[in-house]
């Protein structure tokens, strides 16, 4: 690939996320070439894709152009591909555009949706890991209110209106309250001649609550917070199959749509040529550097530290990118590097309008406050201050008005076609 030749060692980054990002923006007066490696030309803010695919936000406010970040940096480059295979032994990236040397190896290529190697659910489900899958979610609910409204089967329009989300995480949580929300004050004006009482938005979750990795008060205020919204909660439940039609549950429920949203889980996505556990996480030793390697180091949701497992979440993300460049500038440096210790600031999701959840390491609360909370945090997380700006202009005009003005089929969703050689039975 071409890039320019320098006497300097060369650190390539692959993965432009969180802790992709955070690596690169800390190598920034660092004696080497940085290479930037991404398969986007932007980078994602996740957390804010439930807002996409529930069109209260436009796909530009929770992405930003990698090039418009580091263009001030010097000896800095940004290569547009995709990772394919890492050859060890001669300390080569293959990329779909050509290979890359390096001296260094930071693999940040972040995390996948896990389907438990359910084929059929694979392929009928929506997950919403990127910016596409959130549009493509988006242009699916509005195409089926579009279809409702044409057709004379009610139980046809039955399930186009109804929507599930499986798992009770937040993004779970976070997007049945979004949904809970459109039903109630959006939807309705853009659609007066459907009758949305035959809407339901429900949420099955395996275990026994909701927000499982948060407090009990967490749980409950959230679980509460939904039901004061209409959503069916469905605990204790598994999603065994989907058809596109029907979903079958474990309690031998069964729930008609057309709709299902994966938020059940997630793996690692790791590149081939390097080893990963059954998550798809490479394990790495406390300076987040590959076992048995001296030259390979992992970051992110893709990094499992051996006996010190870290949960996949941007800020995990964004203290180990942090983290690693003072390492990698001390073994360049040839001094010993440090171990990684995460300084937990608590964690919080938001169901709705003036509802959401904080749990701090020594406080708890919910509510009004939590939202404000919830909302600061993550305009304060945004990268560039013009999505900022147009974030927070989003959320005030939807605020004020009940509603929001991107309810838009840009790109119609169409579900691959299936081919004869595709199985979906179960593997
Ligand atoms: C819907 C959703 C909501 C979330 N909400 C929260 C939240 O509220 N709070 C929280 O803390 N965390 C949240 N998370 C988790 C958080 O987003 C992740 O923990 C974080 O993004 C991990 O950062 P990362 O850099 O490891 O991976 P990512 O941010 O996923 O970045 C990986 C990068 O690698 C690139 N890439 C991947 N494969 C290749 C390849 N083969 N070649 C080249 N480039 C590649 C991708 O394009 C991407 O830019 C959420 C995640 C999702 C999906």
């Amino acid at each position: 690939m071409n890039l320019p030749q320098s006497n300097k060692p060369r650190i390539v980054i692959i993965g432009g996320g969180f802790a992709g990002m955070n690596v690169a923006k800390n190598l920034r007066n660092i004696d080497a070439q940085v290479v930037l490696v991404d398969k986007n030309n932007f980078h994602t803010f996740q957390p804010l894709l439930y807002q996409v695919a529930t069109a209260g936000l436009e796909p530009d406010s929770v992405t930003y152009p990698l090039r418009k970040i580091f263009n001030h940096f010097n000896n800095f480059f940004v290569r547009i591909a995709s990772a394919k295979k890492i050859d060890i032994e001669n300390n080569l990236l293959i990329t779909d555009k050509g290979d890359i040397e390096y001296d260094l190896l930071v693999i940040a290529t972040g995390a996948e949706t896990n389907y438990f190697g359910n084929k059929k659910i694979e392929h009928y489900s929506m997950p919403m890991k990127s910016v596409r899958e959130a549009l493509d979610l988006r242009s699916l609910i509005l195409q089926n209110f579009e279809e409702a409204l044409i057709t004379n089967n009610i139980e046809e329009r039955q399930k186009l209106m109804n929507i599930a989300i499986v798992g009770g995480g937040p993004t779970g949580v976070e997007l049945a309250g979004a949904l809970a929300e459109l039903k109630k004050y959006i939807l309705p004006k853009d659609y007066p001649d459907l009758d949305f009482r035959q809407m339901t938005v429900h949420l099955i979750e395996g275990q026994d609550r909701l927000l499982a990795a948060m407090s009990n008060e967490a749980s409950n205020k959230a679980e509460s917070f939904l039901q004061e919204m209409g959503v069916q909660i469905w605990l204790n439940t598994f999603v065994e199959d989907f058809d596109g039609q029907i979903v079958s549950t474990s309690t031998k429920k069964k729930l008609p749509t057309k709709t299902l949203i994966w938020a059940a889980g997630v793996k690692g996505s790791p590149v081939d040529g390097i080893e990963s556990d059954k998550f798809g996480r490479i394990p790495v030793d406390e300076t987040l550097k590959v076992l048995g390697s001296d030259n390979l180091f992992v970051v992110g949701d893709l990094a499992a530290i051996e006996g010190n497992l870290q949960p996949m979440l941007a800020s995990v993300a964004c203290q180990q990118g942090e983290f690693l460049a003072k390492n990698l500038k001390l073994h360049l440096a040839n001094k010993a590097m440090k171990p990684f210790v995460y300084n937990d600031k608590g964690t919080m999701a938001t169901i709705g309008r003036n509802k959401a959840v904080v749990d701090l390491p020594n406080f708890k609360f919910q509510g009004r406050l939590a939202w404000y909370a919830w909302m600061f945090i993550h305009l304060m997380l945004l990268v560039g201050f013009r999505n900022r700006i147009i974030a927070l202009t989003n959320w005030v005009w939807n605020y004020i008005n009940y509603d929001s003005g991107i309810r838009l089929i840009i790109r119609p969703f169409k579900r691959k076609e299936l081919l004869k050689e595709d199985v979906l039975e179960e593997v």
